[in-house]
This record gives C-alpha cells, structure tokens and sequence, in this order.
C-alpha cells in the first residue's frame, strides 16, 4: 500500500462509521447498538492490517483460506488481540478444525450439520463459538441460508453444548432495490422475534446490510453490518 492508499482507507472508515452513525440516529437507535465488520475479502492481509489499525477491529472474510492467512499474517505481525474475526461465508466441514484456531463469530451456519459439526469440534478443543443463523428468507432457491423451518427444526434439536447461538443473518443480495432490501431485513426481524417467543430464547445480533443497503438495514434492526467494498473506494479501482 503507498501512503496515499492508507490515507485513503482512514478516510474511507471514517466515513463509514460516520454514515453508520447517522443511520443510527435516524433510526433512533443508540449508535453502540450497531457494530460494523469491515469485509476484506477484497483486499490482502497487509491492507487488512492497514484496515484493522486504522480502528476497524471486526473484520469478515467469506472463504475460510483467506481468513487463516490473515489470522496467521496477523498473528506474525503481533496484532492478534484486539480483532475478533466474522466467518461471513460458507464453512465446508472439512475447514472446521483450522477455522476454529482464528476463534471466530460464525455468521454463515446454513445446516444443521454444519452447526453440530462445529458444536462438537468446539466442545473437543474446549471453547464456545458464537454463530448466527443465515436465514434465506425470501425462500429464493438460487440464494444462500436455511428457510424458516429449518430454523425452526434446528433450534428445536440443538442442545447448546459447544456453540452458542447469537442471532440470525440475512443477505438481501447485490442489486437488490432498496425496498426489497428493506422488506427483507424487516422479515428476518420479525423471524427473530418469533424465534425468541416460540422458543424462549435471547437472539441479540442480527448480521445484516451491506456496503449498498446498510442504512435500510439498520432500519430494520441490523446489529452487525458487514461493509466491505466501500471502505475500499478508490484503493481497489486503481490501476
Ligand atoms: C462481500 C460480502 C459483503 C460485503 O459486501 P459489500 O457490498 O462489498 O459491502 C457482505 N456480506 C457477505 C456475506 C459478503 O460476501
């Protein structure tokens, strides 16, 4: 990165948590309700050190090599402390023993294998994992997540043993128009408040809103807004 860039990215995060910030206030919600992971799937470990250094400590990754790269990059660089890392995309079951090193929120659980896979790998190295539970809401088959009844399955079979469940999250998709997006975060809101009732359960986090539709989100609920490619603005479209 040249100086210029890491400059740019400071701006870019500034103004990030700025317009989360004055999303917040015209949602009337505290703004420490609303926690923003920065996306870096985008960019390499260093830029994602630039990243994390400027402030943005919760960071996303959607495939799990890059997200052990970087955990390792991090860790080289003697920085692993104050990150918490986000798993945002699919986890093969396969990944799972590596994956759980990095210690990270998983917000993509979309099985109830998935889940017990990592209940049981976590219970064995003897620590919880927060997941949240990705809900393909609108039931669209060409789109990620479990459908509402098999949420409602899985709740209902899974003994909290070595996970705990935080929460639900949503993607309403790229080019998706505002009030879809905000349709759709209003359902997976409802969704948890019904979950909550029927089962007696606290669901605090909801992951959802993204670089293009973040404040409709926050609208709606969002406490974790995954951002990625706007904090990247005129770094990445360089060249
Ligand atoms: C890439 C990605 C994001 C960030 O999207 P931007 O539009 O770049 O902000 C959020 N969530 C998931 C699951 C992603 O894969």
């Amino acid at each position: 990165m040249t100086e210029l860039e890491e400059r740019l990215l400071r701006e870019n995060w500034l103004r990030v948590q700025e317009e989360v910030h004055q999303a917040c206030v015209q949602a009337r919600r505290d703004p420490d309700s609303v926690k923003i992971v920065g996306v870096t799937k985008y960019v390499d470990a260093h830029t994602t050190l630039c990243l994390a250094r400027a402030g943005c400590t919760a960071l996303g990754e959607n495939r799990p090599q890059l997200l052990w790269q970087k955990h390792q990059h991090f860790a080289e660089q003697g920085a692993t402390e104050d990150v918490q890392w986000h798993m945002i995309g699919h986890l093969q079951r396969n990944k799972i023993r590596r994956t759980l090193q990095c210690k990270p929120i998983i917000h993509s659980i979309d099985s109830e294998r998935l889940l017990e896979a990592i209940s049981k790998e976590s219970a064995a190295q003897q620590f919880v994992t927060d997941v949240l539970l990705e809900v393909n809401i609108s039931g669209d088959s060409d789109k990620t997540g479990m459908t509402k009844e098999q949420i409602l399955q899985l709740i209902e079979n899974h003994l909290d043993t070595g996970v705990r469940v935080r929460g639900l999250m949503a993607m309403a998709g790229w080019g998706t128009d505002v009030e879809s997006a905000r349709n759709h975060f209003e359902q997976t809101r409802e969704l948890r408040d019904q979950l909550e009732t029927r089962f007696g359960i606290a669901l605090p986090e909801l992951s959802m809103g993204m670089s293009g539709d973040f404040p409709a989100a926050i609208a709606a609920g969002a406490t974790l807004v995954r951002i990625g490619s706007r904090l990247f603005q005129g770094i990445l479209d360089r060249d």
